[in-house]
């Protein structure tokens, strides 16, 4: 066979290849460690790297790219570094960070990169969120009007937290704030809220406690816990609140309620503070970096209440700061109460008083959640709030006066009941139409008869006898969220009947 070779075409060809030839080389953005220390590498030729992404040190370990200088890069590592050689090779990832989300990580213990650190294994998941993202514009959004039950009869009548809002709680170390959170957080059983509890900087044996705490009394499948003790990486106690964020996050836009305790804030500034000081960011007031009022700005905006067309999901936030000898006008204090909705300030004077929990209803406000109370919460919480103020002026007033008339010997008297009436151990969130009741005989005068020592223990059996003698009083204010007449009438005949046995009893 004869084949009729014709340079001419085959010269085409060849060309129309070169033409269309594609380079099939992926280009990587490759830099090289200079300086590694302290849990900081700076990085020599890593050009084209984004702030805040993700790159790959030689040795596996993940950093984040922090501070985009002109000659080099100084990023943070989410390890602990030990294995990063200088001159060591480092790849940008060209990701910015992100963690993998889904309904399995309910019930879990993650660390700040929602790895699970509970040893139960893997937890699927097919979608990814950043870990920072845009907080809802104004438009996404609506004013908070339902309530968020905290079980506990101070807040709740008084200080009242709506669905989306953000409420501080604010107090020195050992007031009992981890206890307010976590007792939230059990109340929520049964009412279809999503809880994520962040814990930054704990002891180990503190988050462990309170995971027990939730496993026992059945609280965890509905939580999930994000956890970076104090001997973590900087860098992921600084991430933990965000990781926490991006969580509560996905549950809000599928239309859930969700609730978000950062427990504390405090330590997360200071988990910054040594990062930005270690990459050589100027230091300011108290020596934090300039930017740390965003650092928490950024986190905290994005609790919501979602719009009708978002599908009206909801992220209540609860941060925690601690303060020195109640100082609230230190730097990370005064920042994080101008970005909340309110605080709840506990008192180490009340605490140490045996007011537990010490809440400091004077100074303590909630700018929006009063709001979201229900009717027959509203009903009998103005009374109290004010024979308490009363009572708080008069109290002073008493302790210099010998004699005082029969009215001012009343008041104190109720002011004294009331305020054992809002005493609460820890783990006893009581539910709405309980706190109703407590605060309708206080505020009535029922409890004047006993003594202050037995207020305690008759509110215990007067709620356990409405819930077993009288139980359509739970079932009215459950429906119709009013205490009705007939609401009324079925209360006072329990109380009757449960002081008479009571009466009984200490005969
Ligand atoms: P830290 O500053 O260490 O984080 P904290 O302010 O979070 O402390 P908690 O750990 O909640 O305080 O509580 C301190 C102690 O007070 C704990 O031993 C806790 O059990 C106890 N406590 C908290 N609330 C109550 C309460 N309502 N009744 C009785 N004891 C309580
Ligand atoms: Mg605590």
């Amino acid at each position: 066979m004869v084949i009729n070779i014709q340079p001419d075409e085959i010269g085409s060809i060849i060309r129309k290849q070169i033409e269309g030839y594609v380079p099939r080389m992926r280009v990587v953005n490759v830099g090289t460690v200079l300086q590694v220390g302290d849990g900081i590498a700076r990085i020599h030729g890593l050009d084209e790297v984004m702030a805040g992404e993700l790159v790959e040190f030689e040795d596996g370990t993940v950093g984040i790219a922090s501070n985009l200088e002109s000659d080099n890069v100084g990023a943070v590592s989410t390890g602990d570094g030990r294995t990063i050689q200088e001159g060591g090779s480092v790849r940008a990832t060209g990701k910015i960070a992100q963690i993998p989300v889904s309904e399995s990580f309910l019930g879990r213990v993650v660390n700040a990169l929602a790895q699970p650190i509970d040893g139960k294994g893997q937890i699927p998941a097919s979608e990814f969120r950043s870990i920072e993202s845009p907080a809802p514009g104004i438009i996404s959004r609506r004013s908070v009007y339902e309530p968020l039950q905290t079980g506990l009869i101070a807040i709740d009548s008084m200080i009242p937290i709506g669905r989306g809002q953000r409420e501080l709680i604010i107090g020195d170390r050992q007031t009992g704030k981890t206890a307010v959170a976590t007792d939230t957080i059990l109340n929520q059983k049964g009412q279809k809220v999503i809880c994520v509890y962040v814990a930054i900087g704990q002891k180990a044996s503190s988050v462990a406690q309170v995971v027990d705490t939730f496993r026992e009394r059945g609280a965890l499948e509905y939580t999930i816990v994000v956890s970076e003790t104090a001997n973590s990486p900087a860098t992921l106690q600084y991430l933990a609140p965000y990781t926490g964020a991006a969580l509560a996050e996905y549950f809000m836009y599928r239309q859930e309620h969700t609730l978000i305790v950062y427990d504390d804030l405090s330590k997360q500034a200071q988990a910054y503070r040594q990062m930005s000081l270690l990459l050589r960011r100027p230091p300011g007031r108290e020596a934090y970096p300039g930017d740390v009022f965003h650092l928490h700005s950024r986190l905290l905006e994005r609790a919501a209440k979602l719009s009708s067309q978002l599908g009206e999901g909801s992220m209540t936030a609860l941060p925690i700061v601690e303060t020195q000898a109640g100082d609230v006008s230190a730097y990370i204090p005064t920042n994080v109460i101008s970005i909340t909705d309110g605080q709840t300030f506990l008192s180490a004077d009340l605490f140490n008083a045996g007011i537990r929990p010490a809440i400091n209803v004077g100074i303590s406000v909630s700018r929006v959640g009063s709001a979201a109370q229900i009717k027959a919460m509203k009903q009998v919480a103005g009374k109290l709030k004010l024979e308490l103020a009363q009572f708080a002026e008069l109290e002073a007033f008493a302790q210099f006066a010998s004699d005082l008339d029969k009215t001012t010997q009343n008041q104190l008297a109720r002011g004294q009941r009331l305020r054992e009436l809002l005493k609460q151990s820890q783990s006893t969130p009581l539910s709405v139409e309980e706190q109703v009741a407590t605060i309708y005989t206080g505020v009535n005068g029922y409890l004047d008869i006993s003594n202050v020592e037995q207020v305690k223990r008759f509110l215990a059996q007067l709620r356990e006898y409405v819930v077993t003698s009288k139980p359509n009083f739970g079932e009215i204010i459950r429906s119709t969220k009013v205490s009705t007449e007939q609401a009324e009438v079925l209360l006072k005949e329990a109380i009757k009947e449960a002081t008479e046995l009571f009466l009984l009893q200490d005969r």
